[in-house]
Parts: C-alpha cells; structure tokens; sequence
C-alpha cells in the first residue's frame, strides 16, 4: 500500500474501506507505516472524521492488532470504567480497587497523559516500583492477587493504541470522536469485559468543550462498544473545573488514598459511587441503585476498598510506605473579593504540563511531583487573601505563580456551581447495531488466529 494514497483519501473527505483501514493499522504495527505517515492521517482523520463504519473497523482493527486477554473459567464478572480524559481525574485509581473489594474483576488498561489530561498510569507511577508494562500470560496473577490492575497497553495487548497513543499525544491530533472511540474500545475489547462503563468528560478541561459534542462521543462509545458484543453505557460529566483539589501525578495519589480512607473532595467520592453503581446495575450484580450505593459506601469508609489498592500496588510491585515524591509548594493568595466565576482549565492543564508533569515530545520523562491544588470550586464566596491554589514546582515559582493566577476568573456577582453530572446515555441493546461480521469481545484471540 502507498501511505500517501490513503492520507489523501483521508484528507480529501472520502469514506475509506474496512479492507483499507484493516490493512493500514496492521501496516502500522508491523512497520511498514512509518510514525509521520500516522501523524499525517490522524491530523486527517481529526479533520475530516469518520462515520459509524469506519469507526468500527478502526476500533476492530486496533482491537485485533493484538491478543485479548484470556478469561479464567468461571471467573467473576469483568467490568471497567474508563474516562475520556480530564483535569484531576483519578477515579479510576480508587474504582478499580473498590469495586474489586465487592467480588468483581476489574481488568484496567489505561493510558498515560494525552494533551493536557493527566494520565492513569502516570499516576500510578508516582508510586515508587510500580510496574505498568506485562505479558499476557502474568495478568491473570494480577487479577488473582487484587481482583484489579491497571497496566499499559502493550506490544500484545491493543499495540496499535499504545503507539498511536503516544503519537497523538504530541500531534495534537487527540480530539477526534473516531480515534478517541478506537483508542478506548481496542483496550477494553482486548479486556474481555462483560460491562464497561464510559465517563466522557465535557468542559474547558476536556476534549470535548460542549454537550453536543460530548453526546457524538458518548453515543458513538456506546454504540461502537455495543456492536462488538460488549455492554457500553456513558455518563457525560463535567469538566470545566478540575475533578477534586489535586492537578498533577503524585498529588493525585495522595487524593486518591484520602478518599480511600473514606475522605476526599465531595465530587471525586460521588462521581466515583456513580460510576460504580452504573455498573453494579448493568452487570446485575446489584438490584437497586440503593443496594448498589450502600455496599460501594460501606466499602470505600471500610477501608476495604484501600485494602484492594494496597494489594494491587504489592502485586505490580510497588512500595506505597515512604512519601510521595512532591515539589516544594508555593500558595496563591486570591487577588480580590468576589465569586469564582470561571477556572481556565487550557491553561491550568497546559501549566501543570509546563511545569514538567506532562508530555511534549514522544516517550519524554515526567516529573511526576509537580501540580496545582485547587482549593475553591465555580460559584464560591472568595475572600481577598484566601488561599486559592497551591503550586507544586521546582524552579521559578514567581513566574507560575502569575501564570496560575490568571487561571481564576473573580466576578462581583454570584456563578451558578456546576452540575456535576450532565446525562447518562445507555448503549443500544446489544444485537440492535450489530453488523454480521463483529464477533463478541471474547472471540477476538480465536479471530486472530484465523
Ligand atoms: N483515553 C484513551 O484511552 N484514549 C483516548 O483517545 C482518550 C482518552
């Protein structure tokens, strides 16, 4: 195949095959497609979209680029959450070890930062020792030990993701409802899941900036999951704030173990029993939202739940027992009385990526200590001189300070707070989209073999 060819297709708004993007993404993986040509035809793809189709066949392609991941006989429910990537977002790191406490199996691949969204396995590894990378052959340890993990997509598993991944993330070719809906669903595909449940983030912080564009996601999540056999539904949350206090890899950490003890910012411990009790409901393990509340309650102020976190964090090697690796900290006073109105998450994002915590060039180290806290939501009284944020850098502190500042907007009059949950979307019943040709998640092993 000519890599311009089908660039050009791309770039000229032509609606490519399942042969052609089967043959691409394979031609990626194996080489023969170099990383420009992908950068080239994601920047086309971003520009022009995909439709329905040809986002199946993307995430078809992605998915069987690799092996899945082999389900023990007669192992518990597998379920997932997955977000589409925010400020502060570490939901994941507390879900998977909550809802592995109640009995489930929470197989998680994740990603590292993308743009200005942190990344979960970044944060991860903001605890010394901990291991992301495995073969195929060593996840069901994992699961034995902790009932839960989170680890990188891999040379095996959806490698097609892991490397597109990257290079998107240093393309500015992330924003794009086709390739966000391939990245995700080739990773939990590959999972084995019964359920997934989708987080997409909608706001200033997020990739999609509005509810129309959001629900294109959200739907086309839901709709792509559902026709290759796996049971998808979405809640569009809010982004325009940073989710909890903490902005940055090893700050989170330390909000994660906070709600872990059963304390945490009010809307990163409701998000995260929304999301569980989504998936309690739709595998059927629960039958009320109530019975499903009370448990995930019980088990988060427990401190069953941080039980399964430290399990996890042994099994992939890690040693939680000496502090996390943070930057000096220097506070931001508010400049003036008022309300706050508006956070600039771009630019809070882009700072925390600035001051090192995130990634501009392909493979770059993070510094994984640097961060921004967050001390007042959109809609609070503000007082001249109260703390506002803090910031977690190494060097020029000054010079951040002012670039933090101008990140909060101060008005004289009161903001509406924000929702934090905009819709729900749940998947088409399976089988309602389900072209002929796309098997169940299960069967993409047998499928690559044949
Ligand atoms: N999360 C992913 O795994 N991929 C994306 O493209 C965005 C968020």
């Amino acid at each position: 195949m000519n890599p311009t060819t089908l660039i050009r297709k791309k770039r000229e708004g032509e609606k490519l095959t399942r042969a052609e993007i089967q043959a691409w993404i394979q031609g990626y993986v194996e080489g023969q497609i170099a990383d420009y040509h992908m950068a080239a035809w994601a920047m086309a793809v971003c520009l022009r979209g995909m439709d329905a189709e040809e986002i199946a066949a993307l995430t078809l392609a992605m998915a069987r680029s690799g092996d899945s991941l082999e389900r023990e006989p007669n192992s518990p429910l597998r379920i997932d959450k997955h977000s589409t990537g925010g400020l502060g977002d570490k939901i994941s790191l507390i879900l998977a070890p909550l809802l592995a406490s109640c009995g489930l199996h929470v197989p998680m691949i994740s990603g590292r930062g993308l743009g200005i969204t942190g990344g979960t396995l970044d944060k991860l590894q903001s605890i010394p020792g901990v291991v992301v990378d495995y073969p195929i052959p060593q996840t069901p340890r994992l699961l034995a030990q902790a009932g839960c993990f989170i680890i990188s997509a891999s040379d095996a598993i959806a490698p097609a993701d892991r490397r597109l991944y990257a290079l998107r993330d240093v393309t500015a070719t992330v924003e794009s409802v086709a390739l966000i809906t391939a990245s995700i669903l080739s990773k939990k595909l590959a999972a084995s899941l019964d359920a997934l449940v989708m987080d997409v983030k909608v706001g200033s912080g997020a990739f999609m900036r509005d509810l129309p564009h959001a629900e294109a996601l959200a739907s086309s999540l839901c709709r792509t999951g559902t026709a290759a056999g796996l049971r998808v539904s979405a809640l569009i949350t809010d982004m325009n704030q940073p989710l909890g206090s903490a902005v940055g890899n090893a700050l989170e950490i330390h909000e994660t173990l906070e709600t872990l003890a059963g304390r945490g910012p009010a809307d990163v411990r409701e998000l995260t029993l929304t999301l569980g009790i989504e998936l309690l409901i739709m595998t059927g393990f629960c039958d009320s939202t109530l019975q499903a509340r009370n448990l995930l309650t019980e088990h988060l102020d427990s401190g069953k739940a941080r039980e399964f976190f430290d399990r996890m964090i042994n099994a992939q090697g890690g040693k939680l027992d000496g502090k996390l690796p943070l930057a000096p900290r220097t506070p931001l006073f508010a400049a003036r009385d008022g309300y706050l109105a508006e956070i600039d998450c771009q630019r809070l994002g882009t700072l925390v990526v600035d001051l090192g915590g995130g990634r501009y060039k392909l493979g770059e180290a993070i510094d994984h200590g640097v961060g921004v806290e967050v001390y007042a939501r959109i809609g609070d009284r503000i007082d001249k001189g109260q703390p506002l944020a803090s910031l977690y850098c190494r060097k020029q502190p000054e010079h951040w300070l002012q670039v933090l500042g101008k990140t909060f907007r101060i008005e004289d009059s009161p903001a509406a707070p924000l929702p934090l949950i905009h819709r729900h979307i749940a998947g088409p019943p399976t089988g309602e989209v389900a072209p002929a040709e796309n098997p169940p998640a299960h069967s993409f092993k047998k499928l690559n073999a044949q």
